[in-house]
């Protein structure tokens, strides 16, 4: 019986592994219990998956997933949350961006019994201001838009219990939004507060595209608002258009004059159809993954494992 799996997504991360091992390796051996370290490489095009290969072969607590080709960060944390044996499983970047040394301030929460410890960000280091305010935007945005609580300003540096583990196992979808699942999935929560530092090497792996795919995924899997929106707007312009109307009747039968209105016409124009097109748009983001779902493609392929035993039962992946 393993007591902890850590789990790390990997993706072109050559520069920083070798460090990110080493101070994993420090911070879990003073934990004194048995622990793994699970590697999910994401179809790294560097040597990152033949770097933690290198290192499972003399240290058995490291094992290695790689998956057939990138199949994005969240799929990453899942296959993880897949093969991890251990009673309580971490999830941590590769990039040093979590420090490893708060993984034993989350124990401690655990050995209280909270089922679910995540890493509140009380500060981002040495990221574009872009990424910052868009990244708190997202977060705010997220909070208006669904019923259940999804903390701002955490990310997937968490540690969750096996029986957590076991829940989020039993989720299906194919968009999959890890830290609102958690958040879903419910159990006893608490937080953890740390100053995010800058990432030790290498470049970030999101890129604005990773990211909306990400923000989407989050906004859709927790929330019918967006859609419903169409339907307030609509109200709400129809309302406008009959005020409108009174306006220009009143105009012209008491004032006697009309009022010239191209320029309103083309306004109207663009604002319709474009409000028109957003919400077009956003059908889409829903339809796209109803689709997604009804495929019910696998979520990941796994090349190889190496440190693993394969596994018999059946996975999602
Ligand atoms: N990552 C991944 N697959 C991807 C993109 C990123 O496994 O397609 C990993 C990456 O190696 C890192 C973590 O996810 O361990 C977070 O990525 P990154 O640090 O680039 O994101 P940021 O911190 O800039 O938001
Ligand atoms: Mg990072």
């Amino acid at each position: 019986m393993i007591t902890y799996s850590v789990i790390i997504p990997v993706y072109n991360e050559e520069a920083v592994l070798r460090e990110t091992y080493r101070r994993l390796k420090q911070v879990m051996s003073h934990t004194n219990e048995s622990y793994e370290l699970l590697f999910v490489n994401d179809g790294s095009r560097d040597r990152s998956g033949a770097i933690i290969k290198e290192v499972s072969a003399w240290d058995e607590t490291v094992k290695l997933i790689n998956f057939s080709r990138n199949f994005g960060h969240q799929i990453a944390i899942t296959a993880g949350m897949d093969y991890a044996s251990g009673e309580a499983v971490i999830v941590i970047d590769a990039d040093l961006q979590d420090p490893p040394e708060l993984i034993l301030e989350m124990i401690a929460k655990w050995q209280e019994g909270y089922d679910v410890v995540y890493a509140k960000r009380l500060e981002r280091k040495g990221e574009t201001f872009f990424k910052k305010q868009t990244a708190r935007l997202f977060y705010r945005v997220l909070r208006a838009a669904t019923d259940i609580s999804i903390p701002l300003d955490t990310g997937d540096f968490r540690l969750i219990d096996r029986k957590v583990c076991d829940e989020m196992k039993r989720l299906p979808e194919k968009s999959r939004f890890v830290r609102g699942l958690v958040s879903w999935v419910g159990f006893r929560q608490t937080a953890v507060e740390y100053v995010r530092d800058e990432r030790l090497a290498g470049e970030t792996k999101y890129s604005l595209k990773k990211m909306i795919k990400l923000s989407m995924d989050g906004l859709t899997s927790f929330s019918f608002k967006p859609l419903k929106l169409a339907g307030y707007a609509g109200g709400l312009l129809s309302l406008s258009g009959l005020l409108y109307l009174a306006v220009v009747l009143y105009f012209k039968l008491f004032d006697g004059k009309a009022i010239a209105g191209w320029h309103v016409l083309a306004i109207l124009q663009l604002f319709l159809t474009g409000f028109m097109l957003i919400m077009f748009g956003m059908l889409g983001e829903y339809i796209g993954r109803i689709y997604d779902e009804a495929r019910d493609r696998p979520l990941y392929i796994v090349r190889e494992c190496y440190g693993l035993e394969k596994k018999a039962k059946k996975l999602k992946g």
